[in-house]
């Protein structure tokens, strides 16, 4: 069986260039798109499967990034945007036509991820962002109808891709979540 992970990881990544500054995301609207320009590199690039990132069509997991907040800017059609969960502590800012993600954003100031917002970067048609670091949230694929059978499979494929299947986040992103979890209770 082949296996899909996502357009952006199956094309073969390519390696972040050095100095990139960024780009412009464009929604998936044939004309006229919702354009969000982005003014730096991303970082913790990956590969999601939760169900609620957003998934180009027909791809197994999300490809998603954090760049700092004051970095993105809506530079076109932004009252096409509208938030997909208000409930969610990531607001996801999509477009209301073609449904593609533009940016997700946390307001709660005391969230371990305030002032990162979220983006796909293959929304973007610039080379040299960062290509994904690892595999998140890997079992959760099977929530929206993946074989559990076909899960061993798809984690092997995952870790010779270079990119370490876990269940939650990376250990880097766990560490960083409990450290600010610590110093809120005041133990760190
Ligand atoms: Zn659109
Ligand atoms: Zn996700």
């Amino acid at each position: 069986m082949s296996i899909t992970i996502h357009p952006s990881v199956d094309k073969g990544m390519t390696p972040a260039a050095d100095n990139f500054s960024g780009g412009t995301l464009r929604c998936k609207c044939s004309s006229n798109p919702v354009e969000v320009s982005v003014s730096s590199q991303c970082a913790h690039n990956h590969v999601c499967g939760c169900t609620m990132c957003w998934k180009p069509e027909g791809a197994m997991f999300a490809q998603i990034a954090v760049v700092p907040r004051d970095s993105v800017k809506v530079t076109q059609n932004e009252d096409r945007l509208k938030v997909v969960n208000e409930s969610a502590a990531i607001k996801r800012h999509a477009c209301s036509e073609c449904g593609a993600h533009m940016y997700g954003r946390i307001e709660d100031s005391n969230h371990p991820f305030h002032g990162l917002d979220f983006i796909h970067t293959e929304l973007s048609d610039e080379d040299g962002w960062e290509p994904p670091q690892f595999a998140a949230f890997v079992s959760s694929i099977i929530e929206s109808g993946t074989n559990p059978d076909k899960m061993g499979e798809i984690r092997r494929h995952l870790h010779d891709q270079g990119l370490e299947p876990y269940d939650c986040l990376s250990p880097t992103l766990m560490d960083v979540i409990a450290t600010h979890t610590a110093k809120q209770k005041g133990v760190l």
